[in-house]
């Protein structure tokens, strides 16, 4: 990112500036009359970039997250008038001088010159408001994105749960052609796999482990490539089945549309959970959950299918995570003396979200170790 951005100064200029050769420390001690001449830079651009440069520059961190959250385009017009793109204060800095996140917007020159717009000419002039209120709304929209885009290319950081009968079964009713990932063949030299594709239960038992815990035990013996082969799968299935994102589904209309069918969705964020314990000393149904407004929402799984020792602890921390299910149930219920839409998912695998999403309200969590809330 250019050094140039920092000052305010738009990003279609910048790539001049490095052709040229020039950084912003030479530009500014380089005289006005050289940098047209020498430099065949504009008098107004060599003006406006010298005024500019006497600012003090934006710091490059908050600049990156800033442009990141607004996908480095315009959050008025979002790309469309122009891919390029310059660092707006909603307090003018002549005033304000503040360098501060809440008081940057990204804008396209184009929508720049109408906040901007001063004199006779105020007709289409957009006020500050118009500003704060777009940079809002783009950066949800944003983060909506990021998370989508996310979801279905399975970015997650360390996979905690899979359900690989389920995979599996969903696996056979998308495609005829045989389970396949670079796993397999590893995965078949070990005799880990039955002929269905499930985890042999004499694999397991000659490893001297338990049919309570299939993914937990050594890596080297088979549990690694084990996951990594199950997690491809769904990888694979998630090239081909929409998932929908849980908080497009969270409203009373889109709820009542979905009631007769059964359907695929994601979440990513934040939830509470419950540990029921040690993992392989039993399998046993457990919950992740979390209330908003009206809506009570439930994944329901058997624990036999975490896949690490830390993915059980994991359950009764603070932990984001990506979460994809089918949704069974959708009813009125009544919990803790309140009535919800009650919603109960199963989960085909989860794990940690890498990108999520900015809630009102967040959740909050208890202290560790606490496994529910009130
Ligand atoms: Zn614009």
């Amino acid at each position: 990112m250019s050094k140039y951005v920092q000052y305010g100064i738009p990003s279609s200029w910048t790539k001049e500036f490095e052709i040229k050769g020039i950084s912003t420390t030479t530009f500014k001690n380089t005289s006005n009359k050289n940098l047209i001449e020498r430099y065949n830079i504009s008098e107004d651009k060599v003006k406006f970039v010298k005024s500019r440069l006497k600012r003090k520059p934006i710091d490059g961190d908050t600049l990156q997250s800033l442009l990141e959250r607004n996908r480095f385009v315009c959050c008025l017009c979002k790309g469309q008038k122009s891919d390029a793109y310059i660092i707006h204060h909603i307090e003018a800095y002549s005033i304000s001088q503040d360098n501060n996140y809440y008081n940057l917007a990204v804008l396209c020159p184009n929508d720049h010159d109408l906040v901007h717009r001063e004199g006779e000419n105020l007709t289409n002039k957009i006020p500050k408001e118009q500003v704060e209120k777009a940079k809002i709304n783009w950066e949800k929209e944003v983060e909506a994105l990021n998370v989508a885009v996310a979801s279905q290319s399975l970015e997650i950081g360390e996979v905690d749960f899979l359900n690989f009968n389920r995979i599996l079964e969903l696996y056979h009713q998308l495609y005829s052609n045989p389970p396949h990932t670079k796993y397999k063949d590893q995965l078949e030299e070990l005799k880990a796999l039955d002929n269905l594709g499930g985890i042999s239960i004499d694999f397991l038992k000659n490893n001297n482990y338990n049919e309570n815990s299939p993914f937990v035990f050594w890596g080297p013996a088979g549990s690694w490539a084990l996951s990594l082969h199950y997690t491809d799968l769904f990888k694979q299935i998630l090239s081909t089945l929409q998932f929908t994102d849980l908080d497009h589904l969270l409203s009373v209309k889109k709820i009542k549309n979905i009631l007769s069918e059964e359907k695929f969705c994601f979440y990513a964020g934040g939830l509470y959970g419950k540990n029921p314990g040690k993992p392989g000393t039993n399998s046993e149904i457990t919950h992740l959950y979390f209330h908003r407004r009206k809506f009570y929402v439930e994944w329901t799984f058997d624990t036999k299918y975490m896949i690490s020792t830390s993915s059980y602890i994991r359950l009764s921390h603070r932990t984001e995570y990506l979460i994809y299910g089918k949704i069974r149930t959708i009813e009125n219920r009544m919990i803790n003396g309140k009535e919800y839409i009650y919603i109960n998912i199963r989960p085909y695998l989860f794990g940690l979200a890498l990108r999520t999403k900015t809630r009102r309200p967040s959740i909050h969590y208890r202290d560790k170790f606490t496994d529910e809330e009130n």
